[in-house]
């Protein structure tokens, strides 16, 4: 697809938007940290947004059998990147998972729950673009996804 400038805010209200409701049923609580003036990324938006809502799912997944249900989205930036992270409270990934995570129909969820494609589909998407995407588990506990993407150029 073509590359144009995303504003990585709206990408996220509206992979929220899509995710509707199930976030609500769960009853997990998203905190979404961005600011207001977030660079634009270059990305396919529609793409960029199927990304989101991946990692956002898992997420939900992920604290869905836990009292502390908190899914965290925040972005950082340096001179050439905007990083997107998405962080959960469930239970964190296995270190044995970690190389396997990405990996086209790797899924640690019950037959008919998860088809292990989400992840494997974001990391092509990902890497179209020219960035990158990565687990890992948190210190504090649950698991953080950091999607690095490239600062679309500033307008002359
Ligand atoms: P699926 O969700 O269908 O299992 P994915 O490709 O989206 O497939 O994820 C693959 C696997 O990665 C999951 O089955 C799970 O084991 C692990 N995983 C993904 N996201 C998380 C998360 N937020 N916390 C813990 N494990 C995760
Ligand atoms: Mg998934």
């Amino acid at each position: 697809g073509i590359l144009t400038p995303v504003s990585p805010r709206s990408v996220v209200e509206h992979a929220l938007g899509l995710l509707g409701a199930q976030t609500n049923d769960l009853g997990a609580e998203i905190v979404f940290e961005l600011p207001e003036k977030a660079p634009p990324v270059l990305a396919d938006e529609a793409r960029l947004e199927q990304v989101l809502v991946n990692l956002l799912r898992n997420a939900l997944d992920a604290v869905s059998a836990r009292n502390h249900r908190l899914i965290t989205i925040s972005l950082g930036e340096d001179e050439e990147h905007v990083l997107l992270s998405v962080r959960d409270t469930g239970p964190g990934i296995d270190e044995d998972d970690l190389p396997r995570l990405f990996d086209p129909f790797f899924t640690t969820k019950e037959v008919g729950e998860g088809l292990g494609l989400g992840l494997s589909i974001s990391y092509g998407i990902v890497q179209g673009f020219g960035g990158r995407i990565s687990a890992a588990n948190h210190p504090d506990g649950g698991a953080v996804f950091t999607v690095t993407l490239r600062r679309a150029p500033e307008p002359a």
